[in-house]
């Protein structure tokens, strides 16, 4: 058991793979509750089965449908009776450069990486200011940092999680202990790598995260030590990477 962590209820978008998946595996193991939500339903049930139907639930659902993240929100909270904090994990990374006109990738990677993080606010926010405290916990990453050349589309929403979260902070400090997380990860090995359609830009981006990416419990342990703080405590970002990542 973890301080400050133990029956915490966790809501976590993109639950079904990589970070959202080991996060939750950590949170249950540091004493949490965790709501999983993704769309592959039976990658949800099959990490429920493993974490013990005490201790996590399930709900399927797509963050570009605002009813939707409603719903599992809801659903979190009658289940759980509490909301402490949300992990607003959801994304895609189509990298590729904009000469190749790949507009419907450029309207998935907003609408799942931006909006889906307001929706997720929408449904959150109402909750936490009712209970009096809360933590939302946003996954920008170095992307939202500094820009590629194949980054402008994923560089722009990821710099854009960074300034709602940041916006988020200002506007609820001061109201109970809500508090706001950014994290920021470099190459971590996910499925990540697998939105990156694009010729030859996929083939390098697998080529990099081959050479370096870290293991998905990096993020899992950023996220634990902002949410253990105690409450007069705000983990404003985490900033990590690769030691050999540039
Ligand atoms: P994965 O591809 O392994 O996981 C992405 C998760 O998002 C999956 O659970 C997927 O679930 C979910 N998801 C995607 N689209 C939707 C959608 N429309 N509705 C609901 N859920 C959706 O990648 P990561 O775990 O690496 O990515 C998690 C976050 O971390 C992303 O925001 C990513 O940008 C960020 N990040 C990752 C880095 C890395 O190197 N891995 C580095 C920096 C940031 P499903 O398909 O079942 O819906």
């Amino acid at each position: 058991m973890t301080e400050n962590i133990k029956d915490k209820v966790v809501v976590i978008t993109g639950a079904s793979s990589g970070l959202g998946e080991e996060t939750a595996r950590h949170l249950v193991a540091s004493g949490a509750k965790v709501a999983l939500g993704a769309r592959r339903l039976d990658k949800l049930n099959a990490l429920v089965a493993e974490l013990g139907v005490e201790n996590a639930s399930a709900f399927e659902g797509d963050v570009t449908n605002r009813e939707a993240v409603e719903a599992f929100v809801t659903d979190a909270r009658a289940k759980w009776g509490k909301i402490d904090a949300m992990l607003h994990n959801a994304g895609v990374m189509p990298l590729a450069p904009l000469a190749m006109k790949r507009t419907d990738e450029w309207d998935r990677c907003i609408d799942v990486n931006l909006k889906g993080v307001l929706y997720g606010i929408g449904a959150v926010l109402p909750i936490m200011q009712e209970q009096g405290y809360g933590q939302n916990l946003f996954v920008s990453s170095v992307a939202g940092h500094v820009v590629n050349p194949v980054g402008a589309v994923y560089c722009a929403t990821k710099f854009g999680v960074r300034a709602i979260a940041e916006s988020l902070r200002q506007e609820v400090k001061g109201h109970g202990p809500l508090r706001t997380t950014i994290l920021s990860p470099g190459a971590v090995d996910t499925e990540l790598p697998g939105s990156v359609k694009a010729e030859g830009v996929h083939e390098a981006v697998v080529g990099l995260y081959d050479q370096y990416a870290i293991p998905a419990s990096s993020f899992a342990r950023s996220v634990i030590f902002a949410l253990s703080q105690p409450a007069e405590v705000d983990i404003n970002e985490i900033l990590f990477r690769p030691t050999s990542q540039e």
